[in-house]
């Protein structure tokens, strides 16, 4: 059903990002990847997602907490696809973890940046063709962390608190367009970043990884991490007429955390 529509994911080269392109790819639509790695590997993951479900798909780098990076990647993304982006998925973003006394300044600048900034200039850019052609869908990856604290965490949970207000602010604009804005709400999904996290606290507490990950998941009754395709299935989900009405609002996919 998305076929001959064009989605930008960004921080498509892993995780969530990866598995939503593949999933909205599997469903018709031409992907726009981005995101670090390396090239051989981006070029091997382009070129399997065209081969495998038959659309066209490229690959744009760029560091998008760079404002000529995001320009960039939107005029290289328009020079590709000269009839615009119909979905784009603001996914790309990382997690760093310390005591307020301790988080660092250009930390906090980079990650604002980089997933509330980018997400802001990159819907702005996008949301003109999409109210013009009367379809378009701005997905915000956000996270459970958009509706709940958690120590340690003090930038994450601030921007991400930050993109379910930008989420409401774009929807109610937009409102009866045909463009709609969400934000999906994931709690813990075992991508590189929650590996990371589940590492750093088996070294700190002297555990095994699986043990990190037990202490990681306890704020999830459902004691399970949710799995990629269980993100990126609602992603198809929102892009579908069922989702038309869908606006402004938070999709939560968190095993029970946020109802605890
Ligand atoms: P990941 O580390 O697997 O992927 C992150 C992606 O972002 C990669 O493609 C990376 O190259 C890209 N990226 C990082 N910095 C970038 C930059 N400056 N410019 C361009 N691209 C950049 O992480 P993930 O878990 O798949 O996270 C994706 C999104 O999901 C993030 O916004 C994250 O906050 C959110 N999220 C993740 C979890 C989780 O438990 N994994 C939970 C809730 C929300």
């Amino acid at each position: 059903f998305l076929s001959g529509r064009v989605a930008l994911i960004t921080g498509s080269t892993s995780g969530i990002g990866e598995g939503v392109a593949r999933c909205l790819a599997s469903r018709g639509a031409n992907i726009v990847f981005n995101g670090f790695g390396d090239e051989e590997q981006i070029n091997k993951l382009v070129a399997s997602v065209k081969k495998d479900y038959n659309v066209d798909a490229t690959f744009i780098g760029g560091d998008l907490s760079k404002e000529e990076d995001v320009k960039a990647l939107h005029n290289h993304a328009l020079s590709k696809f000269p009839g615009g982006i119909d979905i784009l998925v603001n996914n790309a973003g990382f997690q760093n973890v310390s005591p307020l006394e301790n988080f660092p300044l250009d930390v906090f600048n980079k990650m604002t940046a980089l997933m509330l900034t980018a997400p802001f200039h990159l819907s702005k850019l996008c949301v003109g063709n999409m109210k013009q052609k009367g379809w378009g869908r701005i997905i915000n990856i956000a996270s459970a962390h958009g509706h709940v604290a958690s120590p340690n965490k003090t930038a994450y949970v601030a921007i991400k608190h930050g993109i379910v207000g930008l989420t409401k602010a774009i929807a109610i604009e937009s409102a009866g367009t045909g463009v709609t804005c969400t934000a999906l709400c994931p709690g813990y999904v075992e991508t590189p970043l929650f590996i990371k996290q589940a590492e750093d606290i088996a070294k700190k507490q002297g555990i095994s990884y699986e043990e990190g990950k037990k202490y990681i998941l306890r704020v999830q009754p459902s004691g399970e991490a949710v799995k990629i395709e269980e993100i990126s299935e609602c992603v198809a989900f929102l892009c579908s007429s069922a989702a038309n009405q869908m606006t402004g609002t938070s999709l939560i996919v968190d095993g029970g955390w946020t109802a605890n």
